[in-house]
């Protein structure tokens, strides 16, 4: 971490991003006020604010439009009262996460690969995620959970790659990416690591010279998923971050969620591809929200969303029209719609 003397040698030193990630945005009136919208207009949700509270980087911010809640960026961060209708198809834990979790902090849904829930936090809190109710701090691994996660792993010759997931995996520091990566490169049939982030779109400085390098350095393959649902969230930042893992030999993909009010056109389904090429990234799966609770107002009927991959597919070259898909509690793999 930069130490505070080197900050006095010009006020123009950037701060570092362990420095932006303990500075987040959690105080909802101070987000209105930096975007200039009255919260009368629309109320805070205070219960939704309560058990998933709103937490965005002040950096992130700068991409929302000040002066409307229309921003597609906003939708995904305000708490708001339509979180709290009860709709009843609408659960805690619609993917029956709870059933395949043979060791805290591991998933084996599918044969071939693991995830594990390798941070208990994110740097941002999204309303739709299909985790705001997930148990992390009783899935936080101790030192003889993650032993008995390796163990897990190593018994099962079958399981080539393993998806690190959150909460946010690059929320962790250097030092601790790095073990688990050791830990996983010492295991013969693992060729293959998986960064699910969101860290890429809401804090792209995390990407720093530390990481890519260590990356570079392994001899897994790594592939890392941004997360990101519409174009405005791409950044000159973000760009420079692609381009440094591309150099380092990470494959790009980026997945989104389809949400209504957020992304719900072909435009901006388009224009997001787009947006993500430009940065060196592929589309790979467009998600169908699950039905957590809480989220019912980001719904998309699912023969909507498949005119709208339809529509994609009438535009763009293949490479860039995601996989329409939804997780189905049982089955070998995702469900693909499109
Ligand atoms: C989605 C998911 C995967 C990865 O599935 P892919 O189709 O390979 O992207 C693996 N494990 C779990 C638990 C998942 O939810
Ligand atoms: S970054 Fe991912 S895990 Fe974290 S709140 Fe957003 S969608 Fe959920």
């Amino acid at each position: 971490m930069r130490s505070p003397s080197l900050t006095i040698i010009g006020s123009d030193v950037p701060p570092s991003w362990q420095q932006m990630l303990s500075d987040l945005i959690t105080d909802p009136q101070e987000l209105l006020t930096l975007l200039r919208l009255d919260a009368r207009e629309k109320p805070l949700g205070l219960l939704a604010a309560e058990q998933f509270p709103l937490k965005v980087p002040r950096w992130f911010v700068s991409r929302i439009e000040p002066g409307t809640w229309k921003d597609p960026i906003l939708r995904q961060l305000w708490p708001s009262v339509e979180e709290q209708i009860d709709a009843p198809s609408y659960v805690v834990d619609p993917l029956q996460e709870s059933r395949f979790n043979p060791v805290p902090g591991l998933l084996h849904k599918y044969t071939s690969r693991v995830l594990l829930t390798a941070a208990p936090h994110c740097a941002v809190h999204c309303r739709y995620c299909f985790r705001r109710h997930f148990d992390y701090q009783g899935n936080a691994p101790s030192r003889s959970d993650w032993q008995a996660a390796f163990a897990h792993i190593a018994a099962d010759a079958r399981i080539e790659e393993v998806l690190l997931s959150g909460g946010d995996p690059l929320a962790l520091s250097n030092r601790q990416v790095g073990w688990l990566l050791e830990q996983l490169e010492a295991i013969p049939h693992i060729n293959t690591v998986r960064i699910h982030t969101r860290m890429t779109i809401v804090l792209p400085q995390r990407i720093d010279a530390e990481l890519t390098s260590m990356l570079a350095a392994s001899r897994l393959n790594i592939v890392l998923v941004s997360h990101a649902n519409h174009a405005h969230e791409l950044s000159e930042e973000s760009d420079v971050a692609f381009r440094l893992l591309a150099s380092s030999f990470v494959t790009l993909l980026n997945q989104s969620v389809i949400l209504a009010g957020v992304n719900d056109s072909s435009d901006t389904l388009i224009a997001l591809s787009k947006a993500l090429f430009a940065q060196g990234v592929l589309p790979y799966y467009l998600h169908l929200p699950d039905a957590v609770a809480g989220t019912a107002h980001f719904d998309v009927a699912i023969s909507r969303a498949q005119a709208l991959v339809a529509d994609m597919q009438a535009q763009l070259p293949g490479y860039l029209v995601p996989r329409l898909v939804r997780e189905e509690p049982g089955n070998d793999s995702k469900t693909r719609y499109a």
